[in-house]
């Protein structure tokens, strides 16, 4: 039998301790607390948690210095730290951050998320959920509920970071529903847009985060020579095309034109390449500590014998999703449909395949599917995909996402 993770819980708040005791013990942690901070550390050098959860506002010691002396303790290197405030500013989070605390979770802390996102920094994990698999166009309908029928959108949970949305597809929809239901307040995110071809765009003006006063978002991508980040998103909230503006966003949204560099968030870098498509299109690599995944849609790699095969793009992008534990990729067409779509900008089975072999990709997910495709059609994809993998002898596994599915990495 498994021995229960046990958890320190520091807060002068009795009804805090009480909420979150019933939380975690209903999970199958061992909870143990104080509401004095004086004499935490010595309580907690005897029981030697995995977790201890600190409160930021406390009298006579507050959280800051807790974590502070917590961290010159040796014997807990390996306890992770996370404080809950209702504190949102930037400045909490980053000096918890640079004193040592591994998390820094917002009240009011809902019942339903607040276990998850305890344990997402307990165990060190990215949660990377798939909200929309298609490209090109929602497709909803019977032949489509396996996979699910809405475009472009994964999300990234970090822990201790803020949340990482890779494009803004229809599929942003049911993150955003799921968000509202999570009432997590105040919400800071980036969201990265791999290009602004309407199936990746579209549905950002149903985010409902974006319409949250106290929520932050800033919104990355590739400019376009003279048209920005900022005009390309608010050209389809014009009023002619939608008739709510980007004035009527209540959240702080911010812009970001990026080109091809590497960004820092905290623990996390992004690198971005610009990739084989009509229009400047970016693809990204996200790194936190000894994982990696990569999104790099959408993206056509042409077949080897092509005059159109560029081996000096295929190589850099070999070598910049080298090694990644998720390559989530531009997997549009079976080989077979492809020869009838040479130009459209997406990829083949066969060639996403050679190319995450050569990466030696960890796993690969299929990603971006044909409109006229159905789960049947899906199916076969995975399956060519599986066969072409067993005959390169390849270490690659292949993955063919639903939407809702949450991969932890
Ligand atoms: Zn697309
Ligand atoms: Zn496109």
């Amino acid at each position: 039998m498994q021995t229960k993770q046990k958890i320190f819980i520091v807060d002068d708040d009795q009804d805090m301790i009480d909420f979150l005791s019933t939380c975690l013990e209903s999970n199958d942690y061992k909870v143990q607390a104080t509401s004095d901070a004086r004499d935490a550390v010595e309580k907690i050098l005897k029981i030697r948690p995995q977790g201890i959860i600190v409160d930021l506002m406390m009298p006579e010691k507050d959280g800051f210095e807790l974590v502070r002396d917590l961290r010159q303790e040796k014997s807990l290197d390996s306890t992770k730290i996370i404080v809950i405030s209702s504190k949102t500013y930037e400045f909490d989070r980053r000096r918890c951050a640079d004193l040592g605390a591994d998390g820094y979770i917002t009240k009011p802390l809902n019942p339903q998320t607040i276990t998850q996102q305890i344990r997402r920094i307990l165990d060190d994990q990215i949660d990377m959920t798939f909200w929309g698999v298609r490209g090109t166009l929602p497709v909803p309908g019977e032949k489509t509920l396996k996979y699910g029928g809405n475009t472009s959108c994964i999300s990234l949970e970090i822990p201790g970071e803020n949340l990482l949305i890779f494009d803004a597809g229809s599929g942003i929809k049911a993150l955003s529903d799921k968000m509202m239901e999570w009432n997590r307040y105040p919400v800071i995110g980036k969201i990265f847009i791999s290009h602004p071809h309407w199936d990746h765009i579209n549905a950002l003006p149903f985010f409902g985060p974006m319409f949250n006063q106290g929520n932050e978002f800033e919104i990355c991508g590739a400019s376009h020579c003279d048209i920005s980040m900022r005009e390309m998103i608010s050209a389809q909230m014009d009023g002619v095309y939608f008739p709510i503006t980007l004035k009527e966003f209540a959240a702080r949204v911010y812009f970001r034109n990026l080109a091809e560099e590497e960004i820092e968030i905290g623990e996390v870098k992004i690198a971005t390449k610009l990739l084989n498509h009509p229009g400047k299109c970016l693809g990204y690599r996200v790194t936190y500590k000894d994982r990696s995944i990569c999104y790099i849609t959408d993206n056509e790699l042409f077949n080897e014998d092509s005059d159109f095969y560029n081996p000096f793009y295929v190589k850099g992008l070999i070598k910049f999703i080298q090694g990644t534990d998720a390559l989530v990729t531009d997997t549009t067409y079976s080989d077979e449909e492809y020869l009838s779509k040479v130009g459209w900008g997406h990829s083949s089975v066969s060639q996403v395949v050679k190319l995450a072999h050569k990466a030696e990709v960890k796993n690969l997910y299929l990603f971006h599917h044909d409109p006229d495709q159905t789960d049947d059609d899906i199916d076969e994809k995975f399956k060519a995909a599986q066969r072409l993998l067993l005959e390169l002898k390849s270490n690659t596994q292949c993955i063919a996402p639903c939407e809702g599915d949450v991969v932890r990495l």
